[in-house]
């Protein structure tokens, strides 16, 4: 086997897609998966009309890297876009759904943040630049934003992490963050340059397509079936054996071996796209590793009402809930409104977050106290009259990795691996990044590496 790929979440099945459009044959690649299923943390099923996402819900549509993923894997044609609506966002303040800026002039008139905080952002540029080693993304954030900013920050980490923004180190979870200060002084200075390459070559690119000019992407694409639909469509394409989990690696000849629970398998080149913590349960050349990062469980509570239980139907794109105004819900997502596939005609879908790293306490909680709490809390702020006539509860076995102090240790051996041994490439949520989007975009490198090393072993 040319290259045997260790887990069929999204980022195996990603490189796998890259590795075939680069010309390699999908017979020369194999995907060892755990469990009796494909997709990883990427899960949809339809219960009574509904469609319910156990991951995300659904890829970023303005990702160049995302688009070519789309391309490559053949799925353009039949991956439905987000509405419009998903522009509105709310945050909770004081008890009620508070409108966040849609652009600049939305950020001068918002009532999320004070006068006084909005004086403070504008600052932002006179901020002497300071080089802080793992410094966490609230440190960071106050000191070039100020206070003011926290809870909005707040509120976004726990809808993209499920995470404390106390804890994640800003390094690894917005590098991009850190890089502009560095290298501009400034991360508005930095944002606002960067902002205008970005335009110059999308106007570039838009000139060498012509068919693209006009296409505005929406925020978000998904599938008929769910983001599931996705992932079995690009399985399809290449040999997968479930239930089989991947315990060691080692050296043979010029290449590796790989051995599962009852079988083994020669490659020239191995992919790990799993977490650090799946990877510390893989022993290889020899030793177990001790790569590890907190995870943040989340129970997903999904709602179904009918459109008459609202005198106002949420509209947008979901809530987020700042740690300070002491609720049980992390956001909500108003899926109906971002997907109406998602929901049969005039009902609502609501998708909502429980748990995460700032009440981990609350995901061990019964479905029936977990329903209880989490309809107060839509109750409070949603007002609809009655009770769902549909609820779901997912469980997620697996959380959110969190990068985090310490996490450089997780670099520095994947670092070492992969200049001890080219042939061995590792990926997945966890490492670099926790999106699908960044994920699509290390699928790509991940898939250029290796194309050039099957090459060379080819010429030898
Ligand atoms: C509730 C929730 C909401 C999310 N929302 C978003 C969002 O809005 N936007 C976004 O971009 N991302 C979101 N994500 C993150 C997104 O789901 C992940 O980025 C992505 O699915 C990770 O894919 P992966 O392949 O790297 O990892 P995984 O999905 O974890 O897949 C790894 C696979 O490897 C297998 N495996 C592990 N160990 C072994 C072994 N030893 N041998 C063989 N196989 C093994 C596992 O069984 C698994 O199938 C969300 C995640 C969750 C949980």
């Amino acid at each position: 086997m040319k290259t045997v790929i260790v887990g069929a979440g999204f980022s195996g099945l990603a490189v796998a897609t890259r590795l075939r459009a680069s010309g390699v044959d999908p017979e020369d690649i194999l995907i060892l998966e755990a469990s009796p299923r494909i997709g990883g943390l990427i899960s949809s099923i339809r219960k009574q009309g509904y469609l319910l996402e156990g991951g995300p819900e659904g890829f970023r549509g303005n990702s160049d890297s995302i688009q070519s993923l789309l391309k490559q894997a053949g799925q353009v044609s039949v991956a439905i876009p987000s509405t419009p609506a998903t522009s509105k966002r709310y945050v909770v303040k004081k008890g009620k759904l508070s409108k966040l800026p849609e652009g600049p002039l939305g950020a001068i008139t918002t009532s999320v943040i004070s006068f006084r905080s909005k004086l403070r952002i504008l600052a932002e540029p006179f901020v002497k630049p300071l080089d802080v080693k793992e410094e966490t993304l609230a440190s960071f954030v106050s000191r070039r934003f100020g206070k003011g900013v926290i809870d909005v920050l707040d509120a976004f980490v726990s809808g993209v992490y499920a995470g404390n923004p106390e804890e994640l180190v800003v390094d690894y979870v917005f590098p991009q963050l850190k890089m502009f200060e560095k290298n501009h002084g400034s991360v508005i200075k930095g944002g606002m340059r960067f902002a205008k390459e970005m335009k110059k070559a999308k106007k570039l690119r838009k000139n060498e397509d012509k068919n693209k000019e006009g296409e505005k992407p929406p925020f978000l694409y998904s599938f008929p079936n769910g983001l599931a639909q996705f992932v079995d469509a690009v399985g399809k394409k290449f040999n997968i054996v479930v239930n089989s989990r991947v315990k060691e690696i080692f050296g043979k000849n010029h290449g590796y071996r790989v051995k599962t629970q009852n079988e083994e398998y020669d490659a020239e080149t191995v992919v790990l796209a799993v977490s650090p913590n799946a990877l510390s349960q893989i022993q290889m050349f020899g030793k177990k590793q001790k790569t590890s990062t907190r995870e943040a469980k989340v129970v997903i509570v999904s709602l179904g009402y009918d459109s008459s239980q609202f005198s106002r139907k949420p509209q947008g794109y979901g809530f987020l809930v700042p740690s300070s105004e002491n609720r049980f819900l992390l956001g909500a997502l108003f899926s109906s409104e971002i997907f109406p596939h998602h929901s049969p005609e005039n009902k609502v879908l609501l998708r909502c977050f429980v748990g995460g790293i700032r009440h981990p306490e609350y995901t061990k909680l019964s479905d029936e106290e977990i329903v209880k709490n989490t309809l107060k809390d839509i109750g409070d702020f949603l007002k609809p009259n009655g009770e769902p006539e549909f609820v779901h509860i997912y469980r997620n076995k697996v959380g959110i990795a969190q990068l985090e102090a310490g996490h450089h240790l997780n670099l520095a051996f994947k670092k070492q691996i992969e200049e001890t041994h080219p042939g061995i490439k590792i990926t997945g949520i966890g490492w670099r990044g926790i999106s699908t989007n960044h994920l699509s975009s290390e699928s790509e490198n991940v898939a250029k590496q290796l194309k050039s090393i099957l090459t060379i072993t080819k010429s030898h």
